[in-house]
């Protein structure tokens, strides 16, 4: 498979994106790429941009969120490394193909106008790994 081409987000769980966008905002001084709610994966979202690289708050907005019971588990703090790819199916196939578990066996609409796609932290190190890929 072709590799992935960079970081493109790192995914990090929190309580309330307004008491921890303080720290990325104010103290940090990152560009503010805005607040975004995905309401079919239950949260919301805000970006922070770090030269070609992303960090991305995610907030519950629902008890039933995974990354509600994820804060429940573990606390904040990293959840999720993402990469950018060029062809998000043909990443998928490959990565499957190597006998890795995903999460998503076919891609769906993220934040930022993305399509992106999960694979289960078992195959990875023990962390939970996006791919994304710029819709249309
Ligand atoms: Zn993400």
């Amino acid at each position: 498979m072709q590799p992935p081409s960079r970081i493109d987000h790192l995914g990090i769980a929190v309580h309330s994106i307004t008491e921890a966008s303080g720290f990325y905002r104010d103290v940090l001084g990152l560009p503010d790429g805005g607040t975004e709610e995905v309401s079919d994966q239950k949260i919301r979202v805000a970006f922070f941009e770090v030269g070609e690289a992303r960090i991305e708050l995610v907030e519950p907005t629902a008890p039933d969120s995974p990354i509600a019971r994820f804060l429940m588990k573990r606390g904040p703090g990293l959840h999720h490394i993402a990469y950018r790819v060029d062809d998000l199916d043909a990443t998928l196939a490959a990565v499957k193909a190597a006998g890795i578990r995903l999460i998503d066996e076919s891609p769906r609409d993220g934040a930022h106008g993305m399509k992106i796609a999960f694979v289960h932290p078992q195959g990875s190190g023990g962390m939970l790994t996006e791919f994304c890929q710029p819709a249309g």
